[in-house]
């Protein structure tokens, strides 16, 4: 049976900041020109804003262009950022140091990102954009030239044996003249163009981190509403990228989360548990004695910059925002640059449509200052890679001598390659949680409301079920169980048997909150993160 279709002139996946904003872009510009034009956005969240995970500190040079009188049509934007505060921390002292210039937050907001993306979703449907949430992009569609025209979302109603159930339903082909791929950072459909058009064989490998995150409510005097910390150092290494962040939002929320670059090299190391450690460390714990956790996630973010571009056109569409990769990490901001990518690809597209072959997303990007911002702090991220010490002495070097205009750019290198055999690298010992501070893993996962349909395939795929055991667990003691935020990967003992004695990979599927460290990190990149059925994954209230 032929599956249904819906027709647009442009099909966008992904209702993040990229993806809405590229879509409020299309209608203003067909309004301008008093033309029509459809445009259509799917979000795999149950709701929009239900997937996404950021700090989140927000410049709002691109929403001010994009919609001038955000304050007046109630944009979420309650808490202006003041008070910067940039801390070393050794184990048990904590030293101010200055602020770096990037991270001067006068003029932006704390906010949750997810709700500003459900306000943007409010104002781009009053422009006539169609939202479908709860439905996943499963499948690109080509034409017989191989050009994208669409996507098609995935089947619902499929048993864990693959074959349809009673409740079968078949998935819906959006076809589009264009198609934006507005995922966020490790799209799946993302990863197959890229692989499909070679898009990154001329640009650095892209190269990202893990963050995790909570959300707190504090007992009222220990809420500074505005303040903004960041700190390096302990409990991670020298040799491990990575820091934490804690934004005092209104209402007594405090967002804190731990970002640890994907470049790290002890299998040992557990991301989860570093970010939970932090917490009891003598200058923070104070902040959340007598307070609540109210949520909790987990999300990947990009990391490689200018030089891991890739190319963003293929025949059919384009990538925008955190699909390519968009984040400048000195100022840990992804936002700005993923709305003004969706704004930019926008104006391509509607020049293209209207008839100019030579529009491109990649030409409108260069030439806005997206592109410059990059530029200027391209070696600052690859600088770390001498330690964290050397990495911040470069970081001032570049910023203040060279200005980000250094005749030279350091390259990036794939996150997996980069992990070392478990027999040569120290272990780690890890404390055990209290329960009020610090917490485990499966308590965690509780608190981001996550739900998959019950009784359909994983959509975590292992290309060669036999590497599980045969190379990750024995050369790398399964570092999959520690990485995972969410335990989804765990090490069972069947008993007595072949190999590792007996031991298997089970993989919870139904706790992943969609972060895709594992798509990423995998020494083999024997995993492949798929989208479970439309509305799976994590529920986040306000993240
Ligand atoms: C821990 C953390 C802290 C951060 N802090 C900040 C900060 O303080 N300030 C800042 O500016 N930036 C911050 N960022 C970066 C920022 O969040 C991102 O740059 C930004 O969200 C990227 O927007 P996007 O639209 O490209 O992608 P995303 O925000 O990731 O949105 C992608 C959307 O697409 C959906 N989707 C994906 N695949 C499919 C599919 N196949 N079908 C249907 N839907 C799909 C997802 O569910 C999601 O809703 C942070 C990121 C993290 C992880
Ligand atoms: S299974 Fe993969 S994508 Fe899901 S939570 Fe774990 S690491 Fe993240």
């Amino acid at each position: 049976m032929a599956r249904e279709q819906m027709e647009y002139d442009v099909v966008i996946v992904g209702a993040g900041p990229s993806g809405l904003s590229a879509a409020i872009r299309l209608k203003q510009l067909a309004a301008a020109a008093e033309s029509e034009i459809a445009v259509c956005v799917i979000e795999k969240g149950s709701e929009v804003g239900a997937h996404i995970l950021s700090g989140a500190v927000f410049e709002p040079r691109a929403l001010n262009e994009l919609i001038p009188d955000w304050r007046a049509r109630g944009a979420p934007l309650n808490t202006p950022a003041g008070d910067d505060r940039f801390l070393f921390l050794t184990e048990r002292g904590a030293w101010r140091l200055p602020t770096p210039p990037q991270m001067h937050n006068r003029g932006n907001y704390i906010v949750s990102l997810g709700n500003v993306c459900r306000w943007l979703a409010t104002q781009a449907e009053e422009l006539g954009v169609e939202i479908y949430p709860g439905f996943a992009a499963a499948e690109v569609l080509y034409d017989d030239d191989g050009q994208v025209v669409g996507v098609a979302t995935g089947d619902m109603g499929i048993g864990k044996d693959g074959q349809p159930t009673a409740n079968h339903q078949e998935g819906v082909e959006l076809r589009g003249r264009m198609t934006l791929l507005a995922e966020g950072a490790r799209g799946s459909l993302t990863k197959m163009l890229v692989a499909r058009f070679g898009l990154r064989d001329h640009c650095d490998p892209q190269t990202y981190a893990i963050g995790i995150k909570e959300l707190w409510e504090v007992a009222p005097e220990r809420h500074h509403q505005g303040r903004v910390v960041h700190t390096v150092g302990w409990p991670l290494d020298n040799r491990t990228y990575g820091g934490s962040f804690l934004y005092h939002l209104e209402d007594n929320q405090v967002s804190v989360g731990f970002v640890i670059g994907l470049d790290y090299d002890n299998p040992h190391l557990s991301p989860f548990e570093e970010f939970q450690r932090f917490k009891t460390h003598p200058a923070i714990r104070e902040t959340f004695e007598g307070g609540r956790r109210v949520a909790y996630g987990a999300r990947a973010l990009n990391e490689g910059g200018f030089q891991s571009i890739p190319r963003l056109d293929f025949p059919g569409g384009a990538l925008i925002g955190c699909a390519a990769g968009f984040v400048n990490v000195p100022k840990i901001k992804g936002s700005h640059t993923a709305m003004k990518s969706g704004m930019v690809a926008a104006e391509a597209v509607f020049a293209r449509l209207g008839g100019d072959e030579r529009a491109t997303v990649e030409g409108a990007l260069r030439g806005s200052w997206v592109w410059d911002e990059l530029y200027r702090v391209r070696n600052i991220r690859p600088s770390f890679r001498l330690g964290t010490m050397a990495g911040i002495a470069y970081s001032a070097l570049d910023t203040y001598l060279f200005r980000g205009r250094a005749p030279w750019t350091f390259h990036n290198h794939a996150d997996y390659a980069q992990l070392a055999r478990a027999d040569v690298m120290p272990p780690i010992t890890y404390p055990r949680p209290d329960g009020k501070i610090s917490f485990d893993r499966l308590t965690s996962v509780s608190f981001s409301f996550t739900n998959h349909e019950e009784g359909q395939p994983a959509h975590l795929k292992l290309r060669d079920p036999d590497k599980a055991i045969a190379i990750n667990y024995s050369l790398y003691d399964s570092p999959e169980q520690r990485y995972c935020p969410a335990g989804v990967y765990e090490i069972v003992d069947d008993g007595p048997g072949d190999g590792a004695g007996g031991k298997r990979l089970q993989i919870n599927a139904q706790n992943c909150v969609h972060c895709k460290t594992c798509d990423i990190k995998d020494p083999e990149q024997n995993i492949d993160w798929v989208v479970p059925e439309g509305g799976g994954g994590p529920n986040y209230p306000n993240m």
